[in-house]
């Protein structure tokens, strides 16, 4: 069972017997983006909450703004849900399908003087609103008859007048300190089509109003939602409160609030991830860097390591923002325990085995996973000219470089010990263009001669067999820790966030190995297979490297 403290207040509701042992939540995303790793928090604590309590989770559309929602949205975001592991069976539910009963309550606002339609323009209200030190002004219209205010809100249905000429307001307090509470607005008018409802409405209720009454419909009984919705939760009670729904149950919904999840050097709001869409920064909303769960998913991230970071990040009730470096140490440790290993040349220098045969092929073993000796082998070619990383070579070396350099020997991988003997340079450039090498036939490995000692071990290919592909490797898309404390968060962006490396070499092992294919390539970190892989060239996506920086930072033991 999760230890937080919102499963403290359902553990102290169960032992009340309040709602009679039932425990409802929901997932309430509007659909007017994609998911991001901050709703994963929110789905994580939702369904998780309900499956530790026995009880049931919806997922719910908020869809009361039909100028800004989509279909492709909803669809992404059922996706998102089901990708990380979670269920709502049948209970997929739009507080667009609840038009007709929310527009009854509103009607029972009406009919008991507690709501009035209200013929300020947006500005006027908010000048009315007054400020946090000045209360508010009435409405001049707030005190219309019931049947006047039941006639103009028909009226308003009906599609009698423009946008924004009418609303439809709650009767609370002009003057209370909460500015939520001076008469909010449950209605506008909007002539809009909405996605699901069609032409059917031109009024819309406000989330406000919407929100605490679809909890109430779907008999909601810890109704989760984030930090700065705290202000509002006296409206939700006032809701609760003033509206007659007993006939969907006995459950009076309540709000909880927990800390939104922010993490270092990306933004998390939809609008600015729209806006790097739209403005062509990224190359979709599941491009590999961004933080949507479309892109951790395209990039290589597995459902289990997202999890484990919900949970390890916890819940709590002071905003925060986390190191994007915990994100990467949980995928890590989950891709190192699933990931096979292989071998790629990112960068890749021609190596001439000068003594080997001709002709020769030898198949070596190789383990697909150390710490997992149950993952078992394969064979990887070796022949007379193989590539190896081209910083894995210097001429001058410095002293403390130990890989190869002319004169030195070093280990292949599964293979032989070999030793650098000659350089070939491009001669307009003086950039080496090949090494010669001599290997040891006494010293492959799994041989008696395999112990002779060598200080480095490096990754190669045989160039015979090299299966080519393009690599990403991806840097954080914003250069600074926060951005969104950037006046223009977009004149942060990281303008390296995308390396391309599009002549990279990879052993015969991963060839037609379709998208979303996780390897570790040794040395070089954690890749996945890009869906925009053909079948003559590979894609792949560095998910993270192999240093941990998180461990670094948190020290050893986490
Ligand atoms: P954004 O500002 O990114 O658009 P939102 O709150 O408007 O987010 P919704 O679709 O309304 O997005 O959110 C659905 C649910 O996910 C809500 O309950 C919301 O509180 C929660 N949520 C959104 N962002 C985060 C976050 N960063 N951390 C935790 N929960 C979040
Ligand atoms: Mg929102």
């Amino acid at each position: 069972m999760p230890e937080n403290f919102i499963q403290d207040i359902i553990t102290e509701d169960l032992k009340e017997g309040k709602y009679g042992g039932r425990v409802q939540t929901r997932f309430p995303p509007e659909p007017n983006g994609y998911l991001h790793i901050g709703h994963a928090k929110s789905i994580c604590l939702n369904f998780g909450l309900a499956q530790a309590n026995g009880g049931l989770c919806n997922l719910r559309f908020d869809d009361t703004n039909p100028t800004k929602e989509d279909v492709e949205y909803v669809e992404s975001i059922k996706e998102d849900v089901r990708w990380l592991g979670f269920d709502w069976d049948d209970r997929c539910y739009y507080a667009s399908d609840y038009f007709e009963e929310l527009y009854e309550f509103a009607i029972q606002l009406i009919k008991a003087g507690k709501a009035y339609v209200c013929d300020l323009s947006p500005e006027e209200i908010k000048e009315y609103r007054g400020t946090l030190t000045e209360p508010g002004k009435e409405s001049p219209y707030r005190n219309r008859s019931v049947e006047e205010n039941l006639d103009l809100f028909r009226r308003m249905r009906a599609g009698e007048f423009p946008d924004g000429s009418r609303t439809l307001r709650a009767k609370i307090d002009m003057a209370s300190p909460n500015l939520n509470m001076r008469d909010p607005v449950l209605y506008r008018i909007i002539h809009a089509p909405h996605h699901r409802t069609g032409d059917k409405w031109c009024i819309y209720p406000m989330y406000d109003f919407a929100h605490p009454l679809s909890d109430a419909i779907e008999q909601i009984t810890h109704s989760i939602c984030t930090l700065e919705f705290a202000d509002h939760r006296p409206l939700y009670d006032w809701l609760i409160e003033n509206v007659d729904f007993s006939k969907y149950g006995p459950v009076k919904p309540k709000q909880i609030e927990f800390a939104r999840l922010n993490l270092t050097h990306t933004v998390m709001s939809k609008r600015k991830l729209r806006q790097l869409v739209e403005r062509g920064y990224v190359s979709g909303w599941d491009d590999p860097r961004m933080p949507t769960i479309s892109g951790l998913r395209r990039r290589g991230c597995t459902p289990e390591a997202i999890r484990d970071f919900c949970e390890r990040i916890g819940v709590a009730k002071r905003n925060s923002i986390v190191d994007i470096a915990l994100l990467e140490h949980c995928v890590r440790e989950d891709l190192n325990k699933r990931a096979p290993r292989v071998m790629a040349v990112l960068r890749p220098l021609r190596v001439v085995i000068d003594n080997y045969p001709d002709d020769q092929v030898e198949w070596l073993e190789a383990e697909n996973n150390p710490e997992k000796p149950e993952m078992g082998t394969r064979r990887v070619p070796l022949s007379k000219v193989i590539y190896i990383e081209q910083d894995d070579f210097m001429e001058n070396p410095p002293k403390k470089f130990y890989r190869l350099a002319p004169g030195r020997e070093v280990r292949l991988k599964n293979a032989y010990i070999i030793r650098c003997d000659r350089v070939v340079k491009d001669e307009h450039t003086g950039q080496v263009t090949e090494l010669h090498c001599t290997y040891d036939p006494d010293t492959k490995s799994g041989s008696p001669g395999a112990n002779r000692k060598v200080k480095v071990t490096l990754h190669w290919v045989s160039a015979a067999h090299a299966v080519p592909a393009e690599v990403r490797l991806y840097d954080h898309l914003f250069l600074s820790e926060n951005p969104d404390e950037r006046e223009d968060f977009m004149s942060d962006l990281n303008p390296n966030s995308l390396e391309r490396l599009e002549s990279c070499m990879i052993e015969p092992s991963v060839a037609g190995a379709p998208p979303g294919t996780r390897y570790q390539f040794l040395r070089q970190g954690y890749f996945c297979v890009d869906p925009d892989s053909a079948p003559e060239k590979l894609v792949f996506n560095r998910i993270v490297t192999l240093k941990d920086e998180w461990a670094k930072v948190a020290g050893s033991g986490t």
